[in-house]
């Protein structure tokens, strides 16, 4: 059972409470580049980005924000690191939310500043709390970047934002190392009701960064924790949405999209599943749909007719041709060298 928390609204979106998990990614252009900031997103919109998050790290990033958001859909936030003056041009050109590491960004004199501001535009604040940049008199009582010292940080700025009647939080405390991130979540989701940002930070490049992202992510959805996530990937943010959508896909947890099933193949195949099934995925990637369909692609007729016919839309190989199911019922045959766009033309049929 999905754990509770408030629902905190963030342009025209909401995360937490009974809303979907929405799916972050953080463009990696120079925001100040304000066409190539733009093109990012939209391609991200296009593949099922809910959320965005530009980096502000100067002057001409956060008076960017204004250009940016007149054409794009999703929901902006602005990521900001020491400087507080950044945080409040940010607000101030129409960020729907901004991310903050209380740790750095200076007295509590500017913190209430940024909030007051927050408070103003009605925008959420996320806190993000990161093994990496932990405040020193944390660092000095737990010795280490520990699941416990990320918790009381959290603890400690969430009281501090609150201190200043604000409710309007979302918390995230990450660290590279998923035992910990997953204790981390695990514990704070009982102490507070918060909505959770989850993600593993600096989890690499694509290979190992999907893995740990998947089991750290996949771990706390399973248990019910958590409400919007980010894969982080040292890669195309492109592939950060389709990773982040394949792990709410596998828990059920995407309220829509196309999920592929296909088998491993062995010597009972005799196509090409292999190039057949990774062309297939691409071009489902390409579409979007409000429906969750699920299909499959078989190498063979030992499992493949039965997962097949279990899909919305399915094909069994044979010899050098497939076995089309549509709904459980074979529709037809399809030869090997037009199965890809036959069977493409009839999925999109289903959207
Ligand atoms: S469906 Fe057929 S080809 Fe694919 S792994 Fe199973 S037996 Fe092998």
């Amino acid at each position: 059972m999905k754990r509770y928390s408030k629902s905190i609204k963030i342009g025209n979106t909401f995360i937490g409470g009974e809303n979907s998990i929405s799916v972050q990614s953080m463009t990696n252009t120079k925001t100040e580049d304000i066409n190539a900031t733009i093109n990012q997103i939209r391609e991200l919109e296009d593949i099922g980005c809910d959320i965005i998050r530009v980096a502000v790290p100067n002057h001409e990033a956060a008076m960017a924000i204004k250009d940016i958001k007149k054409m794009i859909k999703i929901p902006l936030v602005a990521d900001i690191h020491f400087d507080y003056k950044l945080a409040l041009e940010s607000i101030k050109n129409g960020a729907d939310k901004i991310r903050i590491n209380p740790g750095n960004i200076g007295s509590k004199h500017k913190l209430e500043k940024v909030i007051i501001a927050a408070k103003r535009s009605q925008i959420p604040i996320r806190i993000g709390i990161n093994a990496g940049s932990l405040e020193r008199s944390i660092l000095e009582k737990f010795g280490s970047p520990s699941s416990d010292a990320m918790i009381e940080s959290a603890l400690i700025n969430i009281k501090l934002i609150e201190s200043f009647e604000f409710d309007q939080i979302v918390v995230s405390i990450k660290s590279s190392n998923v035992s910990d991130t997953i204790k981390s979540y695990a514990k704070l989701s009982k102490m507070t009701d918060y909505p959770l940002h989850l993600g593993i930070t600096e989890s690499g490049t694509e290979k190992s960064g999907i893995i740990k992202s998947s089991i750290g992510i996949g771990c706390l959805l399973f248990q019910g924790i958590g409400d919007t996530i980010r894969v982080s990937l040292t890669g195309d943010p492109k592939k950060e949405i389709i990773v982040a959508k394949e792990i709410l896909k596998s828990l059920g947890l995407l309220k829509n999209g196309i999920e592929i099933i296909s088998c491993p193949t062995c010597g009972r195949c005799n196509v090409d599943l292999i190039n057949i099934a990774n062309t297939i995925e691409n071009e489902i990637n390409k579409l979007s749909t409000k429906k969750r369909i699920k299909i499959a692609v078989m190498g063979c007729a030992v499992n493949g007719p039965g997962e097949a016919k279990d899909a919305d839309i399915g094909i069994a190989g044979g010899e050098g041709e497939f076995l089309l199911f549509i709904k459980g019922k074979p529709i037809g045959k399809i030869s090997e060298n037009s199965v890809i766009d036959e069977f493409i033309g009839e999925i999109k049929k289903l959207l």
